[in-house]
């Protein structure tokens, strides 16, 4: 690969601070500053007390996902690059009533092999796709193999529940369809149709005379235009980031942050359907922000409206709703709050609103903004709400919750209010306690360790899942256990 490292040597950093080009370009261009005290001083006065956690308990299961993604040459230094990626996710169920995690409660150590069969591969739904050069199951392309490819993971007897094919997550990725935004031309209601913005393969575009669609069967769909093989996950347009000889690790990181957003659906609403007992407080724990960024955004609208279902239909019944929250340690925010944490106070919490993303967070010319827009910062991606938090132990999280809305459109009927203002009301937020319950018990570990799950089990037991089938017989042995 001589081409690299011509690159690299062309030119230095000092070259490009003396160019007189890039010093004019930098001339007129705005950048965020550290904060001065007085400006971290108006930063703290905005916190407020969070509820209080007295006579709150943590919730009994913790299920938590992680993510991880690979990109292999298939067989090093020979050309052409023939590469395969992998895309693993892991759960973790996280039973905190049960103490002795992965640390021997004696010496205090963390006992290797309990942490290695918490990370064993057999464990994890892992998806191989097809990289450039290499055409799965005897298909032209490299993205129609990689199509192909997503479609059969889907669909696979790893993700069923109670040995159901009927269960797969490709179940799950109709459910959600059913439940995106009732704006878009693609919208059908109907759980078992999804309806394709285009084929893939002769890239005739879905319009109101020529319907694109897949159903929830088993046999092969076909295009009514090209009469081309069209899948279910054809959907999530992850497709559109393969093309012929190039990388893909774009498409790899798309393929990790659907899955690690759909799962938790997978599981409650199974879960939910076989015992509304085992799904009652159960806490979903998922890395980054509420959001899926991409071609795939849409689905966020599915999943913010599945949990509020979900969670209306749990207190209807006179159960305690399910739960979930990520938690971001990367990305503007966390970095923002890295500036700015010394000035707060402990126990003190920030529900960020958009003026003070785009202020202080991602600069945007706040006097532009569209006065009548009433959804604001991530329309089209977020489906939680980021809360900025300090600890009463002094330790600074930023984490989301679920919009307690079943969408943001229609959040205004039910608060008489825009949503950008509705998000940011604490009392709207009833798990709030909940969630903090859990940051407060785990914020050592959390804080230390890279990884959600091996930061939970480090003090608790925690049992491998895979992402389907054996869901419902441990949620049910735990049922008995209780
Ligand atoms: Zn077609």
């Amino acid at each position: 690969m001589p081409f690299e490292n011509e690159r690299s040597n062309k030119t230095s950093h000092g070259d490009v601070l003396r160019n007189p080009d890039v010093v004019s370009f930098l001339s007129q261009c705005q950048v965020m500053t550290p904060p001065t005290d007085a400006e971290g001083m108006a930063f703290a006065s905005q916190f407020v007390d969070p509820p209080s956690r007295d006579g709150v308990d943590l919730p009994q299961t913790v299920i938590a996902l992680d993510g991880s993604l690979y990109e292999s040459q298939v067989y090093p230094g020979q050309l052409p690059s023939t590469r395969v990626g992998y895309v693993k996710v892991s759960t973790f169920m996280i039973d905190t009533h049960q103490f002795a995690g992965v640390v021997d409660q004696a010496s205090g150590l963390v006992d290797p092999f309990r942490l290695a069969r918490l990370h064993d591969d057999a464990s994890a739904l892992s998806i191989a796709l097809p990289g450039p050069n290499v055409r799965y199951g005897g298909r032209a392309t490299v993205r129609e193999g990689f199509r192909a490819a997503l479609e059969r993971h889907f669909l696979s007897p790893n993700t069923w529940v109670d040995d159901d094919p009927k269960k797969s997550l490709r179940a799950t990725l109709f459910a959600l369809a059913a439940n995106r935004s009732q704006k878009s031309s693609l919208y059908t209601g109907d759980p078992k149709v999804i309806r394709l913005h285009k084929c893939p393969n002769c890239d005739e575009v879905a319009g109101p005379g020529q319907r694109i669609e897949v159903h929830d069967v088993a046999d092969p769909q076909h295009c009514p235009h090209c009469s081309g093989e069209i899948f279910a996950t054809d959907c999530l347009r992850i497709w559109e980031a393969v093309a012929e000889g190039a990388p893909i690790g774009e498409a790899l990181g798309r393929t990790m942050s659907v899955v690690e957003h759909i799962m938790p659906m997978h599981y409650a609403r199974n879960i939910a359907a076989a015992d509304l007992d085992a799904i009652s407080g159960v806490t979903f724990f998922v890395d980054g922000p509420l959001a899926v960024f991409g071609n795939a955004a849409w689905i966020h609208a599915g999943i913010l409206r599945m949990y509020n279902k979900i969670n209306t239909y749990l207190v209807a019944k006179g159960r305690e709703p399910m739960h979930m929250l990520g938690l971001q340690k990367t990305g503007g925010l966390r970095e923002h709050v890295d500036l700015i944490e010394r000035f707060v106070g402990p126990d003190r919490i920030l529900p960020v609103g958009d003026e003070y993303r785009y202020k202080h967070v991602s600069p945007r010319d706040v006097s532009q903004m569209d006065p009548k827009d009433e959804i604001g910062f991530g329309l089209e991606t977020y489906y939680g709400q980021d809360f900025i938090y300090k600890t009463p132990g002094s330790k600074t999280f930023v984490f989301a919750i679920p919009y307690p809305f079943e969408s943001k459109a229609e959040s205004k009927a039910q608060t008489g209010k825009a949503f950008k203002q509705a998000k940011l009301e604490l009392q709207r937020y009833p798990n709030l306690a909940k969630i903090l319950k859990v940051l407060d018990y785990f914020e050592s570990d959390l804080y230390t360790n890279a990884s959600i799950p091996l930061a939970l089990a480090h003090q608790h037991t925690a049992i491998s899942l895979m992402p389907g089938g054996k869901v419902l017989d441990i949620m049910t042995h735990k049922k008995l256990t209780k």
